[in-house]
């Protein structure tokens, strides 16, 4: 990243970028017609008469997805308006067959946010300290606005379905609703940009405001971008890359771009502003078009529709149910659970991640032993079942008492780990399973004094190196009892046995 033209701190030139970015909101119909969301699904098996703009038709508004947008505002420190307005955004495409798209132009749900995100030392290229220590810093991003308004539908070039040169269109997505978040031109580089986005898919999915999905178009960002002369205070023309969804290719066009605008500058050409295309092939932005401004949408407060009028005491509802956040669960793991900000910060990733792990924690008591399972042992059951953690049948109860088995030496830490796919897969009492499969720890003195002193027996070479001095011997020793119990020997029974053997 380091070498990333964006990023370098000792460029001439800064790179100033904002960002528009569009989330479809969770729900089950759209934003003014009861056709249902959905995704993966046949093209134009989700349309309703006011998706079609039949004559006649009037737009319903839900009122579901008002509240998640406010949740949106909210959980992003935004200031709602108690009323707002639907403005028609006129301009003709053939997945639009309105012929207008149902926004909100100059009475905006909500204004002025912010949302912080934590850059690393190392990408910020500014935070290096004397020593070259890379110290995290954390920096708000402003929030200019927060909308609401209504997707389009989908052109479908060249899919090779209706010859080569058709466009088809789909309209199941026309009309799903959606929030369109505007920042300050407050980022300044790729990473920060990269930081942003994944806060704030982050914060969207902990509110359940949206699955945030970047493949499936749930999370897309439009990214304004310009340069100006380090120092210099006023803001350079800017261009805009559109409807960007993975975050390598946000990287790489903000790489692509800031080439492009710097060969330009450096020739003393003019930046014009423009709306453009990353084509990841070649890994270039090419010029769309010339920016439009929004004159040319002729917006106007539809006429369909009513203001949207919220209460306060609506706004303090949907304020009360925002959940804890990653950033703050995060802190509060350390603090009251104590827990490394590594093992904190990974097991926030998530709100079902940290959902399990604290029901876990509670359920058996030492939050950090519970901790080192989740992200160890768990995880890898997990993977190995191709599962998430929101969709596991082990319960936070019946891995407490899985850790206790092994806490209370009935069984091996071996053993117990050796059960989780299984318990993932299907749940079950670990109790009753440890004794099924024999995985009992052997606490038997008998059979452990014997395999101590077949080790012993066995090792003569390390016995002696033990009784010169080398104390890390011991640790070798027991890992070949266990191997003679299969694993299945109490650790702590063995290490007293072998110790005072050795130290007979
Ligand atoms: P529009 O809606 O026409 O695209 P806005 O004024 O709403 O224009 O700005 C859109 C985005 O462009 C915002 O995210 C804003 O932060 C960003 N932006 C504005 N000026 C600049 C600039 N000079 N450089 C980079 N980004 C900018
Ligand atoms: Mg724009």
């Amino acid at each position: 990243m380091a070498d990333h033209a964006s990023q370098s701190p000792d460029s001439k030139y800064e790179v100033v970028i904002g960002l528009e970015t569009h989330v479809h909101l969770r729900t089950a119909s759209k934003l003014f017609s009861p056709a249902p969301v959905l995704y993966g699904e046949e093209p134009n098996h989700s349309v309703h008469p006011v998706c079609l703009a039949l004559p006649g038709v009037l737009p319903v508004l839900n009122r579901h997805a008002v509240e998640l947008a406010i949740r949106a505002c909210l959980a992003t420190h935004c200031t709602v308006h108690e009323r707002s307005i639907f403005a028609r955004k006129n301009y003709f495409y053939p997945d639009l067959p309105k012929g207008y798209q149902i926004s909100q132009f100059e009475e905006p749900l909500a204004t002025k946010g912010w949302i912080e995100i934590v850059i690393d030392g190392a990408d910020s290229g500014e935070s290096v300290s004397e020593k070259g220590d890379v110290e995290p810093t954390n920096k708000r991003i402003r929030l200019t606005r927060i909308h609401m308004e209504e997707d389009a539908g989908k052109s479908i070039h060249d899919e090779g379905i209706a010859g080569s040169d058709a466009t088809l269109v789909d309209l199941n997505r026309c009309g799903v609703p959606l929030v369109e978040i505007v920042s300050e031109p407050d980022l300044r580089s790729a990473a920060e940009v990269s930081a942003y986005l994944r806060t704030l898919r982050s914060l969207l999915r902990y509110t359940e405001v949206s699955h945030a999905d970047m493949e499936l178009g749930q999370l897309r960002c439009d990214v304004n971008i310009s340069l100006r002369i380090r120092g210099e205070q006023e803001y350079g023309t800017r261009t805009e890359l559109k409807n960007l969804n993975s975050f390598r290719f946000i990287e790489e066009a903000i790489e692509a771009e800031v080439k492009r605008q710097t060969a330009i500058l450096d020739e003393g050409g003019e930046i014009l502003q423009a709306t453009l295309r990353y084509d990841p092939e070649r890994r270039e932005t090419f010029v769309m078009r010339l920016k439009e401004d929004s004159d040319d949408y002729r917006y106007f407060p539809d006429p369909d529709l009513i203001p949207l009028v919220v209460s306060a005491q609506e706004i303090e509802r949907i304020r009360r149910q925002i959940p804890e956040l990653a950033e703050q669960k995060c802190e509060r793991f350390q603090s009251e659970h104590g827990l490394s900000e590594y093992a904190a910060t990974q097991l926030t990733q998530t709100r079902a991640l940290s959902d399990f792990f604290e029901a876990t924690a509670v359920a058996h008591g030492q939050p950090k032993s519970v901790a080192n399972w989740v992200l160890r042992d768990v995880m890898q059951a997990t993977k190995e079942c191709d599962l998430e953690i929101d969709a596991i049948a082990l319960t936070p109860e019946q891995l407490a008492n899985l850790i206790r088995l092994v806490d209370d030496g009935k069984t091996t830490a071996k053993s117990a780990s050796a059960l989780l796919p299984e318990l993932v897969r299907l749940g079950g009492d670990p109790v009753a399973l440890v004794r099924e499969r024999g995985l009992e720890a052997v606490s038997d003195t008998g059979v452990i004094d014997q395999a101590v002193a077949d080790v012993i027996a066995e090792n003569p070479e390390n016995v002696e190196k033990y009784h010169q001095g080398d104390e890390k011997v011991i640790n070798f020793l027991m890992g070949q009892v266990m191997k003679k119990t299969q694993g299945k020997a109490n650790p702590a029974s063995v290490r007293e046995a072998l110790a005072r053997v050795l130290d007979q």
